[in-house]
């Protein structure tokens, strides 16, 4: 048994089922045993690859999109702020585009991983740190996040005939399984409906929003998930250990969890707040921005390489890979204009 299991045991055995939140909370954050805090999950030799880790393409495209909407903003002294920046390679790439554009932004990386934050501070030196975004000072900034709201806690519901249930997780027989807590009863919904609501993730795009308000600047958040019109057919949270599917109540952790983002209800937060704001797909926003011109220049400048710049280019965009099922959201602050990479939907 882990170590955090028997603390989850306690905990279930002292105040009964806990909420799928609490567990996400415990098996990914907790100060000593979370999953983020004991390691660096990236890698082949890790759990799982992200885009910025496939290729320094990604972080590039994003660099110029950044630089687009710091000239959009009006070149303003500002911040570049990166949530759950993993190992900084994002950060590193973004930097190296973003000052060949005559930009050199304060950064700051929100993270709670005192680990990662220490492979951030090797990748890029002179940032500042927090734990969150409310310790960020307000001001013209531009926000990135990749893969992060995805490790924010989310609960989950399901309808049954007598009403919505909260899911939840409980002991039997000495093992954690699945469970669905009393109905709170009233609700209409149809027998096998299900939601799941994530309030972290809410308010820090909340927050977003507010501060693309307060101040010039703009947002990009790039995760997988799914629109409304398809919206997948069942709850979406799952474990990812050494690059496979993991069971969620094994090992607790050991392995990510994650859930998959609703996109409308993200832009409908910063629609709210008067910020232009738009979704589409990884493959659609990296080709609008040249992501295959870059590759060709990169495989022309290093022949050797060009069949790994190949995979990588199509490990980012096509469908069957990250290329739809992940998307960017890009907002700016009300009266900008959002740079381009959202034509297609
Ligand atoms: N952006 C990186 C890493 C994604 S993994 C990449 O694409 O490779 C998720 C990241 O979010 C990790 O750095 C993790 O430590 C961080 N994280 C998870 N929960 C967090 C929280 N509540 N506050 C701040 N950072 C968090």
């Amino acid at each position: 048994m882990t170590p955090l299991e028997a603390l989850i045991r306690q905990e279930i055995t002292a105040t009964g089922p806990m909420t799928v939140a609490r567990y996400m909370e415990l098996c990914l954050t907790h100060p000593q045993h979370g999953y983020y805090v004991t390691r660096d999950p990236f890698g082949m030799a890790g759990d799982f690859i992200t885009a910025p880790e496939v290729s320094q393409m990604f972080g590039e495209i994003v660099g110029a999109w950044t630089a687009a909407a710091w000239i959009e903003m009006g070149r303003p002294a500002f911040k570049l702020v990166e949530l759950g920046a993993g190992r900084g390679t994002l950060m590193a790439d973004v930097l190296r585009v973003l000052r060949r554009a005559g930009g050199s932004p304060e950064v700051w990386f929100v993270e709670v991983s005192q680990h990662l934050q220490e492979e951030q501070a090797r990748r890029v030196s002179g940032a500042e740190w927090v734990k969150s975004l409310d310790q960020v000072p307000d001001g013209p900034a531009v926000y990135l996040a990749n893969e992060f709201f995805d490790a924010l806690p989310v609960r989950q519901f399901l309808c049954a005939e007598d009403g919505w249930h909260e899911r939840v997780i409980g002991l039997q027989e000495d093992r954690l399984i699945w469970g669905l807590a009393p109905s709170a009863g009233g609700q209409v919904g149809s027998v096998g409906d299900w939601r799941e609501r994530a309030q972290q993730a809410h308010d820090v795009v909340n927050q977003l929003a507010l501060r693309l308000a307060r101040a010039p600047g703009a947002a990009l958040i790039c995760d997988y998930g799914y629109r409304q019109k398809d919206r997948p057919d069942g709850l979406t949270l799952q474990a990812v250990r050494r690059h496979e599917r993991a069971d969620p109540l094994c090992d607790p952790g050991q392995a990510d969890l994650t859930w998959l983002i609703d996109f409308d209800v993200f832009q409908e937060l910063y629609a709210a707040k008067g910020c232009a704001v738009r979704v589409t797909s990884q493959a659609g926003f990296l080709t609008e921005l040249g992501i295959g011109q870059r590759a060709e220049v990169l495989a022309n400048a290093s022949r050797d390489k060009a069949d790994a710049i190949a995979d990588a280019l199509e490990r980012l965009t096509s469908p069957e890979q990250m290329g739809t099922l992940f998307k960017v959201l890009g907002a700016v602050s009300p009266g900008l204009e959002l740079p381009p990479g959202f034509e297609s939907t």
